[in-house]
């Protein structure tokens, strides 16, 4: 497929510089400061030689969210120096195996994780952790992400952890909200919770079809796939 005459290159260099500009265009409107907004691009489906495609264009943040592909990925390019952000559900018996890969787990979201994802940091490398939120209305199907009220309890386990460093929050505006709405109240959350842990500012928030809105209400982390890569291919 791809756009025609366009090596895969030259459509991820096209991609990755219409969501620079993007991005960049939102944090002025927000009266931001210009590199107050890191990008994470998220990679899941793709094969590695995209990965490394995107390496070669500057990208070091890269997002993953399927245990087994992120593992396999993060190995055949590990001689590149690429920070792997895992942003999918999570089990506690697949966390330890994560931890060995993974800079930054944004997908903590429950108090079952926290003990495995420390066990598995290898010796000499602390994790990042950032605790997703739900944004959902309570008992909605498919949910992911911690109530709000939870993250309190949730962050002095990932404290109590040598190996972890608590970052932040990580959210995922739900479907069919207004996602100013949903990241403005993300926002609020993030006010208080930062108050109480200010080292962990970090806010991930955004992807493809809402990163204006997140960087609106304070989001310092974005993840965006489908408009770098294109639509990702269906597996399944
Ligand atoms: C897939 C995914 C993204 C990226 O979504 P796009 O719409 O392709 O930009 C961001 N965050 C999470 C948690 C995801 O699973």
């Amino acid at each position: 497929m791809g756009v025609e005459g366009m090596s895969r290159r030259e459509e991820l260099a096209h991609g990755l510089g219409v969501v620079r500009d993007r991005i960049a265009a939102a944090t002025v409107a927000a009266g931001r400061e210009p590199d107050s907004v890191e990008l994470v691009v998220v990679t899941k489906y793709f094969p590695a030689s995209d990965v490394r495609l995107l390496a070669e264009l500057g990208v070091r943040h890269v997002g993953e969210n399927r245990h087994q592909e992120a593992e396999a990925k993060a190995a055949e390019c590990a001689d590149l120096d690429l920070r792997w952000h895992y942003i999918g559900g999570l089990q506690s018996n697949k966390a330890s195996a994560v931890a060995a890969y993974a800079g930054v787990v944004e997908s903590v979201d429950r108090l079952k994780l926290v003990a495995p994802l420390g066990r598995g940091v290898p010796a000499g490398r602390v994790v990042d952790v950032l605790l997703q939120v739900s944004l959902d209305p309570p008992g909605s199907a498919g949910r992911a992400g911690a109530d709000p009220e939870a993250l309190e309890t949730l962050a002095q386990a990932v404290e109590a952890q040598p190996a972890l460093r608590l970052g932040g929050l990580m959210a995922v505006a739900p479907l069919g909200e207004d996602p100013d709405r949903a990241f403005a109240r993300l926002a609020g959350v993030h006010q208080e919770f930062v108050a109480r842990h200010p080292p962990a500012a970090v806010l991930s928030a955004g992807m493809s079809g809402d990163l204006e809105a997140a960087v609106r209400n304070g989001a310092t982390h974005v993840r965006v796939g489908s408009a770098i890569l294109g639509p990702r291919p269906v597996i399944q």
